[in-house]
């Protein structure tokens, strides 16, 4: 089945399935998206302060991305975990395009001044990506891309090398294992241009770093990162 074929296949379960909520399992309302209203209060915003630090931590030395948005702080065991891991595993097309559309609303409001040209989803190994059936940061690209109108491609940016899950590893192990993971599938659609890189969860940075190294030093202008959470 293709992935077109697949997703609207899930699509259409939606409607015809009852929808829980991932975070409480309770049915959802028809005017509930993705969570329930209980667990969507329950999501702790990613404070300005919040992003400095992360921004400071992890992004501040490499110099490679000029700024940072996210919108939720990734805790575990709690909604917003279960949100993203439903996304992931659940195949989830649609919430994670409904996030995207939030977090374009977002970036509208706290980033207006942000001048990006190309939206790029940080990708998933091929082999992962077959494993999984779809990478979630394409969904939230396109519902970011849908949003603020500049257009999101899958395309463009690669992983050459399958890492390992990266959960279990170290601060290191991860940044090791992300290097050299990228690469560029034609260097023209980047030259002189201003990138939002997406993904769904920003942990230690590393992949981001990696991402937005493999884009400068293919001649991309500035590199910014959003994410719906994090960590
Ligand atoms: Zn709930």
């Amino acid at each position: 089945m293709s992935s077109f074929v697949k997703e609207i296949a899930s699509s259409t379960l939606d409607v015809i399935l009852p929808r829980t909520c991932p975070g409480c399992s309770v049915k959802l309302l028809p005017t509930e998206k993705i969570l329930c209203v209980d667990c969507l209060n329950d999501l702790t915003p990613a404070h300005e302060s919040n992003i400095t630090e992360e921004f400071t931590k992890h992004f501040e030395e490499t110099k490679l991305i000029t700024g940072l948005f996210s919108m939720f702080l990734f805790e575990k065991g709690e909604a917003i975990q279960k949100l993203l891991f439903s996304i992931k595993y659940e195949r989830r097309f649609s919430s994670a395009f409904y996030m995207g559309e939030l977090l374009g609303e977002a970036l509208l409001q706290y980033r207006a001044e942000w001048e990006y040209d190309l939206i790029l989803p940080v990708p998933l190994h091929k082999v992962r990506l077959i494993e999984r059936g779809f990478n979630q940061a394409n969904y939230i690209a396109k519902g970011i891309s849908s949003i603020v109108g500049v257009k999101s491609s899958k395309d463009i940016l690669y992983r050459k090398r399958y890492t390992d899950t990266q959960t279990k590893k170290d601060k290191e192990e991860r940044k090791k294992n992300v290097q050299d993971a990228f690469k560029i599938k034609s260097a023209i659609e980047i030259e002189n241009k201003n990138i939002l890189l997406v993904d769904d969860v920003i942990t230690t940075g590393s992949t981001i770093n990696a991402a937005a190294g493999v884009l400068k030093l293919h001649g991309a202008s500035s590199v910014f990162a959003a994410s719906i959470a994090l960590a």
